[in-house]
């Protein structure tokens, strides 16, 4: 029996992943956290009895209590705010955790649970992005297993089995180029929230979405690609293939390419890192390849989508410029979330942060999170 902890259990990741449990037997939920939905949270608590709740918002946090206390659910420890994100991180009678809430709030509570020696799934890929060596070198000190949940991730992950004593002499990470694939900066000046949320794919949350539309999603996982497969920037290769078909492969150095492939359905990657190294039956919808017809890869185009480029710039500078890069990031995006800032100022913002940032190198944990909170700062303050 497994027993996992779910970290972001109302985001899109996380409602696929109660899914996915629906699906597998074997599996108890021991905690769920959410930030702010209770009113999911109630009906997942209702149908998986978890011995702990954690609300990031305190209100909504209490008024969970309140309405949990009346009913036969009345046992089960309502927590909130980072504390109680972290205990239910290090729940005792979890061994699994799954990461799947929406940016840098990921880190802490997954360097914790790495300490606890919980097998981590991991879906927030801004934890790797900004926390890589960290996490990596305390993964290892603690014997812990980072199991991919990004799909890309997953069908490395998955093409690496069976290879252990072979080198990886690439790795090709596939983009689907989301909604903008094809235009030009100028075309791309007057885009608006609501276009750059029609991802062609893939149905995610909002922020990866946009992360999509600026291809910042592709470099945040060529840096968690690094981190999670030990590998050199200069050997991963991101080739744009509009169909999300393959979901990513390793080339080997006798030229033999292991890739993975399937509809683009994240409760595949999901299921596989919550059954690793099994596979599990399911009714999720097949490939059917005569249908797809054609795959076509092409070059990304790293003029118009500098994010891309902006990211491999983080990570080659390396230390803590990434987590400073994706905090810029953050804030930016939520900003052209709300209207605040056009499509194209989201790289100028995070070009501009990234310029004004000295780096540091062997950091700590909380030296991360204060670099993390400086990229935010300085982000705001050039919003306007
Ligand atoms: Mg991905």
């Amino acid at each position: 029996m497994k027993r996992i902890s779910i970290l972001g259990s109302t985001g899109s990741i996380g409602t696929q992943t109660i899914e996915v449990c629906r699906n597998l037997k074997d599996i108890n939920i021991e905690a769920i956290t959410a930030n702010s939905n209770i009113d999911i949270v109630e009906k997942q608590a209702e149908e998986f009895r978890p011995k702990l709740i954690a609300i990031m918002n305190y209100d909504k946090a209490e008024e969970l209590k309140e309405r949990l206390s009346k009913t036969t659910m009345s046992n089960i420890k309502v927590l909130s705010g980072m504390e109680g994100l972290v205990e239910a991180a290090t729940i005792e009678s979890a061994d699994t955790v799954v990461v799947s809430v929406v940016g840098n709030i990921g880190i802490k509570p997954t360097y914790e649970a790495i300490n606890c020696k919980k097998e981590i799934a991991l879906a927030t890929k801004e934890v790797m992005v900004s926390g890589g060596s960290l996490i990596t070198n305390e993964a290892e000190k603690n014997g812990v297993r980072i199991l991919p949940i990004d799909s890309e991730h997953s069908a490395i992950f998955q093409s690496l089995q069976g290879n252990s004593m072979n080198k990886i002499h690439k790795i090709i990470l596939t983009a689907s180029g989301g909604p903008f694939r094809g235009r030009k900066k100028d075309e791309l000046i007057n885009v608006t929230a609501k276009e750059a949320l029609k991802h062609p794919n893939w149905d995610m949350g909002a922020k990866i979405t946009i992360d999509s539309a600026t291809m910042m999603n592709k470099g945040l996982e060529v840096i968690e690609a690094k981190w999670l497969f030990n590998v050199d920037v200069s050997q991963i290769q991101v080739v744009v293939h509009p169909q999300s078909i393959l979901h990513s492969a390793v080339e080997y150095e006798d030229g033999a390419v292991i890739g993975q492939m399937g509809v683009p359905d994240m409760k595949v990657p999901i299921s596989y890192a919550l059954t690793y190294p099994n596979r599990i039956a399911n009714d999720f919808e097949k490939l059917d390849i005569t249908k797809v017809g054609t795959l076509t890869f092409e070059e990304p185009d790293f003029e118009t989508f500098q994010c891309l480029d902006l990211a491999y710039s983080a990570i080659k500078t390396g230390g803590t410029m990434p987590a400073v890069l994706n905090a810029a990031n953050e804030i930016a995006v939520a900003a052209f979330l709300k209207g605040e800032i056009g499509f194209m100022d989201i790289p100028n913002i995070i070009k501009n942060t990234m310029g004004a940032y000295t780096v540091k190198y062997n950091y700590s944990i909380d030296e991360l999170l204060q670099s993390d909170k400086w990229g935010r700062q300085y982000a705001k303050s050039i919003l306007k």
